[in-house]
């Protein structure tokens, strides 16, 4: 793959958060995490010179690609044939894109070595959804470390904020894999995880929405206390002492759980 890389001049490009991996049996083995994936349909971001995609369609999947870089589309094309027209291939940006529609309103798993500069905004997204359990069945994505830390982390460590809650709310989180930096061209400056996340169980009468606000507001100024960080959100300080979740306490050591009932006492 490295040569026919070469061969079609691909050098990584720094502003797409270009870092490739080359190595198929690590490729295959991040291609396993999401179990059986023969006849399945995957959405994959990124796809670049395609080694992930090769190991998807390895694996039997019907894959739909957003690449922002044009220079990639010739070598996904390859591919294209050389899978039987498994891999379809849309040029442009994946923050442009609907999911459900393009991959048909089929359910699909979601595999990507995200580039990070998109990487939390686009997850935060696919978290969104008001409809639940969404058209996605799972989420396998690259992360830098620190990121997959922040997603998987519990309540009262360091690494815990709003992106642990989005994720933890109504899916469970875990770090399938780390990948060490000298895995990918070129290597990035820090190590990388793999985390997946499958739905579960939505907790009744919550306000997606509601959730996403709060949380933001809460761990956009970590440091104060809930009293001040939530003032803006009416009805949140009253709520707070009716739960009896004292309002002197930081973001930080809101467990998800209280999270929930916290907006679920606002949605009433
Ligand atoms: N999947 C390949 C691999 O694992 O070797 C490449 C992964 S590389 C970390 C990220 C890829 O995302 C690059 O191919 C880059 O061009 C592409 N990319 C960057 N921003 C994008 C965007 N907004 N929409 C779609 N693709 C994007």
């Amino acid at each position: 793959m490295r040569e026919t890389v070469k061969a079609h001049g691909l050098s990584a490009s720094k502003a797409l958060g270009q870092n490739f991996l080359f190595d198929e049996q690590l490729l295959d083995r991040i291609a396993a995490i999401p179990g059986d994936l023969d006849g399945a349909t995957v959405f994959e971001v990124g796809p670049g010179p395609g080694g992930l995609t090769r190991a998807l369609l390895r694996a039997g999947a019907r894959v739909i690609a957003v690449e922002r870089d044009d220079r990639c589309l010739p070598l996904l094309a390859e591919l294209s044939q050389a899978f039987d027209g498994r891999l379809t291939v849309v040029a442009g940006d994946a923050m442009a894109v609907d999911v459900d529609a393009l991959t048909g309103g089929a359910p699909y798993h979601i595999v990507a070595n995200l580039p990070y500069n998109v990487g939390t905004a686009l997850f935060t997204r696919w978290l969104e959804p008001r409809a639940w359990p969404p058209q996605w069945r799972s989420l396998t994505l690259m992360f830098q470390l620190e990121v997959a830390e922040r997603i998987v982390a519990p309540v009262g460590s360091n690494a815990y904020g709003r992106l642990s809650v989005l994720a933890q709310w109504r899916s469970s989180a875990r770090i399938a894999m780390k990948v060490h930096r000298s895995a990918f061209t070129p290597p990035p400056k820090v190590m990388s995880a793999i985390v997946q996340i499958l739905p579960t169980a939505q907790p009744e009468g919550v306000d997606p929405a509601l959730l996403s606000r709060l949380t933001e507001k809460g761990f956009g100024q970590r440091r104060k206390m809930l009293r001040q960080s939530l003032k803006s959100v009416e009805g949140a300080v009253p709520a707070l002492e009716a739960l009896g979740i004292d309002p002197t306490r930081r973001a930080e050591t809101v467990s998800v759980g209280e999270w929930v009932e916290l907006a679920r006492a606002l949605a009433r």
